[in-house]
């Protein structure tokens, strides 16, 4: 079946509990969207997978969560403060606010729509505003995008020495532990840092739905390397983070690798390349149905030189007079000094939700000729194990019987039980939001101990004994 547009999920999310926009009942906040129950969960797991996977999987890596607030400094040297902007531009006919680099490629205009020097694009009007078709747009400025706040009850508001920003990347609070977590955990180079949290950017064209928004969360690693072994690892890496997301069901047909070209590069990168998931399917055969989900970078010894107090390069170019630690790691082995290079790997959380949830996205038709939605969330992602329902729910014996088995599994696996409809509108209740299995409580139940599973994905059913119902489900959760 062909994967979902982007309105059938935000519809399911809302419909089903996943995702409401934020501050609805005052008319919203363009951008903002609030994790309902499921949501939560869905994303919790999201996060618990990538952990394990990255951390706990692995002999090589640590595990930091750092201030969202930093030293206004830190994001001066890191360049934020300079350069961490986006190219802005006005139509000068519907007054929208624009992104250059987002503009609509006018129909026939002789280019790669993911290849474009947008500056000089605009000059001869090959680009127009995607709201109104217009090509009478402003030359562009750059717009910083890291959210500004000021720190302390006395400050004003454009006192620059309460001046603090947002993060906009959870990095940097990896990149001044460096030192804390090297000599603390004793670790030899290569190792990784990584974490887990929320970014800010204060985006010129939020929008999509949780694809892009102002306030969101990610998972970042830091891998920190020997100069010159930096191209292997970071290839490595680049095919690890690409067998994650299939891991855990993305199709392999809807992913892809983008190679940043030079002119798209941040300013530390020397080499990135993108994971792209097809966000957009309606866009067929055009470059923009693809998008980010992951972006694998080479940022070499930028960050770890630029917040180090001592001048490197012959011409100090790299001078901190702020910092207070050189940075530098010195090998016992070799007895070399050197910065170390970083490869890392940066996702989106809510970007990877909604590829998981649109790619997990399926319909199928019941007997009765009726379209049913069938979540096939990977078990390890679904907000919830197993559902269990009594076939009868004026029946206290089954009730009791149904709580009881329920409350025996929720120590180990994340279950409901629900009553609130016939059995065939509980399955397809639960259907919709990915849950694989369904354990019926009937009037046998009571008799032989033995209730009824029934598998999301094939719809078949088994019985199994009370008695073996835990390591029976654990099996089924376990499985690809
Ligand atoms: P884009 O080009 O889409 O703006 P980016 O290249 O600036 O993204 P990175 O700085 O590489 O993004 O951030 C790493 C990851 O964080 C991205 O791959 C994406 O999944 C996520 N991300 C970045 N910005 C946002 C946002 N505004 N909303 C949601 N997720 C985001």
């Amino acid at each position: 079946m062909a994967a979902p547009n982007i309105e059938t999920i935000v519809s399911l999310a809302k419909r089903r509990g996943f995702v409401f926009p934020s501050s609805e009942i005052y008319g919203g906040l363009g951008s903002a969207w609030d994790y309902g129950p499921l949501g939560v969960e869905l994303s919790n797991n999201v996060k618990q997978q990538w952990w394990r996977w990255m951390v706990h999987e692995r002999d090589d890596m640590e595990g930091i969560d750092s201030s969202i607030i930093l030293n206004r400094l830190v994001w001066k040297y890191s360049g934020h403060e300079e350069t961490f902007s986006d190219p802005l531009v006005d139509c000068r006919d519907c007054n929208s606010r624009l992104r250059a680099d987002k503009l609509t490629v006018k129909s026939g205009a002789p280019m790669n729509p993911q290849r474009i020097n947008y500056e000089e694009a605009l000059q001869q009007k090959l680009l127009a505003c995607p709201n109104c078709g217009s090509t009478n747009l402003t030359e562009p400025r750059p717009f910083n995008l890291m959210f500004r706040t000021t720190l302390g009850a006395a400050a004003e508001e454009d006192d620059p020495f309460a001046l603090a920003y947002l993060r906009p990347e959870t990095a940097q609070g990896i990149f001044i532990n460096f030192l804390n977590i090297q000599t603390t955990l004793r670790r030899k180079i290569p190792f990784g840092i990584a974490q887990i949290g929320k970014s800010f950017r204060n985006e010129v064209t939020p929008g999509n739905f949780i694809f892009r928004t102002r306030e969101f969360e990610q998972m970042e690693m830091e891998y920190f390397v020997k100069p010159g072994e930096d191209e292997r690892v970071h290839q490595e890496w680049i095919d690890l983070c690409f067998d994650w997301y299939k891991s855990l069901g993305l199709a392999a047909d809807n992913l892809r690798l983008y190679e940043q070209p030079k002119e798209e590069l941040a300013h530390y990168a020397k080499r990135t390349v993108d994971i792209h998931y097809r966000f957009f399917p309606e866009r067929a055969e055009d470059e923009r149905q693809w998008d980010e989900l992951m972006g694998v970078a080479n940022r070499t010894d930028f960050d770890l030189r630029a917040h180090s107090k001592k001048p490197e390069d012959a011409e100090g170019k790299r001078f901190n007079p702020d910092s207070t630690e050189d940075l530098s790691y010195f090998d016992e082995a070799t007895k070399e000094r050197y910065y170390p290079y970083v490869i890392e790997p940066a996702a989106g959380v809510n970007r990877s939700v909604l590829a998981f949830l649109m790619d997990a996205y399926t319909e199928r038709t019941t007997d009765k000729n009726e379209t049913r939605v069938v979540l096939k969330l990977h078990p390890a992602l679904a907000p919830i194990k197993a559902a269990v329902l009594p076939l009868a729910k004026n029946k206290p014996e089954i009730v009791g019987m149904a709580k009881a088995i329920k409350r025996s599994l929720q120590p180990t696996l994340r279950a409901v039980y629900d009553d609130t409809g016939g059995i065939g509108k509980l399955y397809a209740r639960q259907d919709e939001i990915g849950t694989p299995c369904c354990v019926t409580v009937d009037h046998q139940s009571l008799e032989d101990e033995a209730v009824t599973v029934r598998d999301r994905d094939t719809w078949e059913q088994e019985r199994i004994k009370v008695a073996d119902l835990r390591e029976h489900l654990q099996r089924r959760l376990n499985e690809k």
